[in-house]
């Protein structure tokens, strides 16, 4: 692979190569831009099966952060990382406690989170090293579980598609089918039946969770049939991919909206596909901000839950200006998306700042 071709290519600003033997680090830390605000993305730990793979997830993953951060209307950028190891057998706190001082080196240009792989105790244990580090517990100060958030910003989506596709942004009556009811999909059902009024279905791999939203009032499907139940909303809250040319020509629905990141299987081929079929799509980077607004929240001065809340609620207004776009543009949704996150990139170019104002707080 050619690193400063593909760099190039993609836009990035930077890219870290970070090792210590001694305590087995191998991480790539890449800045994909910094044009709104500092670089946040989570580090994420994953068993690549070499250096190539792990830079090209690196290098596609920390773009997706920049158009998820600048479609949310905030102040970042887009940044992620990655460490090459297993997270059960190769993570130890001098590991975790190196990679912090690499993200502490990069001066605040990037910010890290918690991602597959790694999670809220990990953050803590960064945290000794530097400031730069986001989705600690409540208890430490930060924001704890993301999933509510996350869930609320999706039905504020949702409910703009509906407004779009039923001249009514009010769920009620309407019938959601969610796949997934993990941490999200759960707060997303609950959202949906007892704030809108409206009915869901559900589907799971673990009886666990399927008990639980059998409990919350979720009716139950099996995971071959909940794509194609005959519904308002699909909602894809499991995996990325799910749609695809399997699945689509399956859908019943007039809109989907979901927290999964990547639902596009091809972004291009599938994307069209459901423009074309007169699915409307809101596009899964815009609609699942959440996350991202609540550790965001975390770099004010003290984090506040409602403020939170109240962020993600304005996914509504974005959701319908990807909508508008679509329109006037005549371009599928995932496009118009990508095109309202490029415009306030473009627009914010030459200012370049560098000071966040209240954005970073002196020291937790
Ligand atoms: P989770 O692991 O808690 O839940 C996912 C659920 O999907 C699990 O219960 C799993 O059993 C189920 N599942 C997996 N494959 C399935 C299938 N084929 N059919 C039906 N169910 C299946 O994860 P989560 O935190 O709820 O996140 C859900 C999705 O949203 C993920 O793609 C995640 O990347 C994305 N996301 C989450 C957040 C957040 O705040 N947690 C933020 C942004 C994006």
């Amino acid at each position: 692979m050619d690193l400063f071709h593909d760099m190039a290519g993609m836009g990035h600003e930077r890219v870290v190569y970070c090792s210590n033997p001694d305590v087995g680090l191998r991480a790539i830390i890449a800045i994909h831009s910094t044009v709104l605000g500092p670089g946040l993305g989570g580090v994420r730990m994953w068993p690549y099966a070499n250096t190539d793979e792990a830079l090209n997830d690196v290098l596609r993953l920390s773009r997706g952060m920049t158009y998820k951060a600048a479609a949310a209307g905030l102040t970042l950028g887009g940044a992620k990382a990655v460490i090459l190891g297993d997270s059960k057998t190769d993570k130890s706190e001098a590991l975790l406690r190196c990679f912090g001082q690499y993200v502490e080196s990069l001066g605040g240009d990037y910010i890290t989170a918690e991602d597959v792989g790694t999670n809220v105790r990990d953050m803590e244990t960064i945290l000794a090293e530097t400031r730069w580090v986001t989705g600690v517990s409540d208890a430490m100060g930060g924001s704890g579980d993301p999933s509510p958030v996350t869930a609320f910003g999706v039905l504020q989506g949702m409910k703009a598609a509906a407004e779009v596709a039923y001249g009514d942004a009010s769920l009620t009556g309407k019938c959601v089918a969610i796949q997934g009811l993990g941490n999200v999909g759960l707060h997303l059902a609950t959202y949906l039946i007892q704030d809108e009024g409206a009915k869901v279905l559900g589907a799971d791999l673990y009886p666990q969770a399927i008990e639980r939203a059998r409990e919350a009032g979720v009716e139950i499907v099996s995971i071959d049939e909940i794509l194609a139940a005959p519904c308002d909303v699909v909602a894809p809250c499991a995996l990325g991919a799910t749609l695809n040319q399997r699945s689509i020509p399956q859908l019943k629905c007039r809109i989907v909206a979901g927290a999964a990141n990547n639902q596009l299987e091809d972004e291009e081929r599938d994307g069209g596909e459901l423009h074309a079929r007169g699915i409307l799509y809101a596009p899964d980077f815009v609609g699942n901000a959440g996350g991202l607004i609540n550790v965001y929240n975390e770099l004010m001065p003290s984090y506040n839950r409602d403020r939170a809340m109240r962020m993600a609620r304005a996914i509504f207004d974005k959701m319908m200006r990807v909508f508008e776009i679509s329109q006037a543009d005549a371009v599928p949704t995932h496009v118009a998306a990508e095109r309202m996150a490029q415009e306030r990139i473009q627009a914010m170019k030459g200012l370049r700042p560098k000071h966040w104002g209240r954005l970073i707080a002196d020291g937790r």
